[in-house]
């Protein structure tokens, strides 16, 4: 079977993810919806902007009903606008996304969802990946096929989050914003969702296309060069990118500085942490920063490995007031446990019309930290583990082995999804973080020799 990162496995820490018609087939979105169909009676089927994307989702359609499982077919969304629509329609016990979030635009990918919202666990995933490869799923008669439902959930997802923001106090601030959607699907929600909280929008790279012309999908600094300047430009007071499935969001202050995704983690855990006290869920991966601001609001941090699926699920067993990752996907529960782009974004503004301050003042209250990333190939993932334990007692082994010292962290895992050993430092000084990744690396070259 063709993989997909290398691993081996075909569900890998977000789904199954490869190049359209090459790696990740028509074939194998058949049989994956075949999966699903069996697993699930009613399935609400949604996709991104890609070029592939419309293939993929015939191909999984045509999966679940031919199990006898229903389909609501929802088109183009974004993952959380699908997922939002499961979790609050009760007829919906499942749904899947056609969508390769941020990677490059020759990706596609397909992911399950559970009858709560919520990405399937690995668990879950595992036993999707069994049924596929022992082809034991359900077959339906000619006249027990399921039948496939149009139907249209942008309004219901925009509702969704109006009712959970104070529109009254963004409203009152007439904010000007700019959102770029990157051509992908946050086109069809978040320009129309801003609008209707009273902001003035300035969209840019609005309408959805699969060639991804302005941007690289992924909402990092070096790709939003373009969102920066008009902010700067229009005197705008937030800016606003999404990822290619706007599950994600990152943001530019009124000066048109990038605001880094870990410091917008920290600002929203601890302004949830203010207001709610508890816990917050952030994968090992986070900066300290996010610790630092949600002890100061006397609030705790738990850890878990990296990875979605994981964080919502530690955030039912803690109940977590908030979590999320530091790459620009924030949870915010009483909505949805997903990360969810727009709901970020509407957050944001809710914070600043409530501190009644701009974001360049808002984030000054988190601490800076430098880190520092790298990867080196890695193939013998279990070779990695052990020699880890081996160098790092002390470490952490929530995910790979994660170290920490008085002035930072080291923190060394082998990837989900490539086959490489993912080595992140952190530290108050960039000397230190520098001599902490060099140990890191060094560590890693003695295991794997
Ligand atoms: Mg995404």
């Amino acid at each position: 079977m063709a993989r997909i990162g290398g691993t081996g496995e075909l569900f890998g820490t977000d789904g199954v993810r490869g190049i359209a018609n090459e790696e990740l087939t028509v074939e194998m979105a058949l049989n994956l919806g075949r999966v699903m169909g069996t697993l699930r009676k009613n399935v609400a089927v949604g996709m991104d902007a890609r070029l592939s994307s419309h293939m993929l989702r015939a191909a999984v359609i045509a999966g679940v009903t031919s199990t006898g499982s229903d389909v609501v077919d929802l088109g183009l969304v974004p993952t959380p606008a699908l997922q939002y629509y499961v979790k609050t329609n009760p007829k919906i016990d499942g749904g899947v996304l056609v969508t390769a979030s941020h990677n490059p635009k020759e990706y596609n990918g397909i992911k399950f969802i559970q009858d709560d919202g919520r990405e399937f666990t690995r668990d879950m995933d595992e036993e999707s990946e069994r049924i596929y490869k022992s082809k034991t799923y359900r077959i339906a008669a000619w006249n027990e096929v399921g039948q496939v439902y149009m139907e249209d959930c942008r309004r219901h997802y925009i509702e969704g989050i109006k009712e959970k923001v104070d529109i009254n106090a963004i409203a009152s601030k007439e904010f000007r914003v700019v959102v770029d959607c990157g051509n992908g699907a946050g086109c069809v929600t978040s320009p129309q969702l801003l609008k209707e909280l009273g902001c003035t929008v300035i969209s840019i790279n609005a309408h959805p296309d699969g060639n991804f012309p302005a941007r690289d999908p992924e909402p990092v600094e070096e790709n939003v060069e373009q969102l920066k300047k008009v902010v700067a430009e229009m005197n705008a007071d937030l800016g606003i990118a999404h990822d290619g499935d706007a599950d994600r969001a990152t943001f530019v202050d009124e000066r048109g500085q990038f605001v880094s995704e870990d410091v917008m983690l920290a600002l929203m855990a601890r302004y949830y942490v203010e207001r709610k006290k508890g816990v917050v869920v952030t994968p090992v991966s986070s900066s300290r920063c996010v610790e630092d601001a949600v002890r100061a609001a006397g609030g705790e941090v738990v850890y878990t490995a990296v990875g979605s699926p994981v964080v919502a699920e530690t955030m039912i067993k803690t109940r977590a007031v908030f979590g999320g990752e530091g790459n620009g996907g924030l949870v915010f529960p009483e909505h949805l446990l997903a990360r969810d782009g727009a709901m970020s974004a509407a957050k944001i503004l809710e914070l600043m019309a409530l501190e009644n301050k701009p974001l360049s003042e808002l984030i000054k209250i988190v601490p800076r930290y430098f880190t520092l990333k790298t990867k080196v190939p890695c193939r013998d993932k279990m070779k990695l583990l052990n020699g880890l334990k081996e160098e790092f007692p002390e470490a952490n082994f929530i995910d790979g082995a994660r170290v920490d010292y008085d002035d930072g962290w080291l923190l060394i895992r082998p990837s989900g999804t490539e086959p490489v050993a993912r080595i992140t430092a952190e530290a108050k000084t960039e000397t230190r973080a520098k001599e902490i990744l060099e140990l890191g690396m060094k560590a890693v070259k003695r295991i794997l020799s």
